[in-house]
């Protein structure tokens, strides 16, 4: 066994994931090997997550049994990495006595520095924000093992500065990868066999890289990484609605290997809200892209945020947020109660004033009606034949297959002669309100 052994564990949103394969790159080039067992390791990073209180509350908890973990090993060395060692790191060195080192989304290259300082017995922190970190040139490691999907991190940062949000201060500024470094990445994945690229940013379709020779913007890009190959599915998250323009829906509409799948995080359905948050759109300018969408794009399907209790909403705002709901009916949503985050412009500038049980109340009847909603979109499609990319087995049962079709639906079905990786025909005979399920009808290998 080497003598150097990581365990990484992550948290929080996608971006997280994408960044510790970043990091395991990182550390492997300088000797680390992998392991999937914390116990057979000497150094733990934890890549935390601030966005939602409940993401910090199990890095905490994780942190105390980690203490124990230490005193039987006091070798083992621990590092918190990610948004919530930039929010916290102070904090983090000295309450827990656990953590060695902390480093911030932007200092992973100085991670084996910092790692041999705590070795030395020196508690060592980075938690710089850079104005052009893009580890354009880290070829992550992947560190889920189905081969077939794979995320490809295209920018960091984000400068939107939605009212409840703490990313703009733990990610820092926008920056976008260059190009040819992204068209590079997934050409490697899709020649490793990989079928499915996901180009993720925190506001993915604000992306724009621009030097002497290069002028590309997020449709542009989409488009260079759609013509590696038509076998090679392409899907990004997470969009903001202001910056999903008609060239880019026409760049989805022209090719069919991009998905047919937009996820536009409407958050709120009333203006006053929208405007308090700092969403820098409206209701109508959202219903108007909503329609603009489904015009260019008939088979797609639409996902969508939906924050509720946020400061200041009244009963009257709750209620425009159903009736946006009832208007666009989304396919899909992610749906929380706000929860105050420290150092957002919400929590410098308003008051959390809608009392828990109604916030419970309202997230009810929003969840109520999406699972209608998602429920009667599933059901449009009992009948229909779709293309499916086999991506494992069913969470149920190993005896049936699960994938996704371009719309992003979960498709579950008795296996005839596909396996994992490859595309099927897939005739849907049921469903629930989250899952199609189908009969495999042939099997055409990619
Ligand atoms: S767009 Fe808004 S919600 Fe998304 S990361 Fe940026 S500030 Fe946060």
């Amino acid at each position: 066994m080497s003598e150097n052994r990581l365990y990484i564990e992550t948290y929080g949103c996608q971006m997280n994931f994408s960044d510790s394969e970043i990091v395991a790159s990182i550390m492997t080039s300088e000797g680390y090997s992998l392991v999937n067992d914390p116990h057979q390791a000497n150094l733990i990073l934890i890549n935390t997550c601030s966005i939602r209180g409940k993401a910090e509350e199990r890095v905490w908890k994780r942190l105390k049994e980690l203490k124990s973990a230490k005193k039987l090993n006091p070798e083992l060395k621990i590092g918190v990495i990610g948004c919530m060692a930039e929010r916290l790191a102070d904090k983090l060195l000295s309450d827990e006595q656990v953590v060695d080192l902390v480093a911030g989304p932007d200092a992973y290259r100085f991670l084996p520095k910092m790692v041999a300082e705590s070795f030395h017995g020196a508690q060592a922190a980075n938690i710089q924000l850079s104005l052009e970190e893009t580890y354009a040139d880290i070829e992550p490691v992947r560190l889920d093992p189905s081969g077939v999907s794979a995320f490809i991190s295209i920018m960091r940062g984000c400068e939107n500065f939605c009212a409840y949000c703490v990313v703009p201060f733990t990610r820092g500024k926008e920056r976008s990868r260059h190009p040819q470094t992204i068209l590079h990445e997934a050409e490697n994945l899709f020649q490793k066999g990989y079928r499915e690229i996901t180009l993720l940013g925190q506001n993915v379709n604000s992306y724009h890289f621009k030097d002497d020779r290069l002028d590309m913007d997020f449709s542009d890009l989409l488009i260079e990484v759609a013509k590696i190959n038509p076998s090679l599915r392409v899907r990004f998250t997470t969009s903001h609605p202001k910056d999903l323009s008609n060239k880019l829906i026409s760049a989805i509409s022209s090719y069919p290997n991009i998905c047919k799948s937009i996820h536009l995080a409407v958050q709120s359905g009333s203006d006053v809200i929208l405007k308090r948050m700092n969403r820098k759109y409206t209701r109508s300018w959202f219903l108007d892209r909503i329609l603009t969408i489904r015009k260019m794009i008939p088979e797609v399907t639409i996902s969508t945020d939906i924050i509720t209790g946020f400061c200041g909403e009244t009963e009257e705002d709750h209620r425009q947020t159903l009736s946006l709901m009832e208007e666009v009916r989304f396919d899909s949503a992610f749906m929380f109660r706000y929860s105050e985050r420290p150092g957002t412009i919400a929590a410098k500038k308003f008051s959390d004033d809608v009392p828990s049980e109604i916030k419970a109340k309202r997230l009810q009847e929003i969840i109520e009606l999406q699972h209608k909603h998602s429920l009667y979109s599933n059901r449009q499609d009992v009948g229909k034949t779709f293309e499916v990319l086999v991506e494992g087995f069913s969470k149920r049962s190993r005896s049936m297959l699960s994938g996704r079709n371009s719309q992003n639906k979960m498709i579950v079905f008795k296996p005839k002669k596909s396996s994992i990786g490859q595309y099927t025909r897939v005739k849907i005979t049921g469903c629930t309100q989250a899952t199609l399920i189908g009969e495999e009808l042939e099997n055409t290998t990619q």
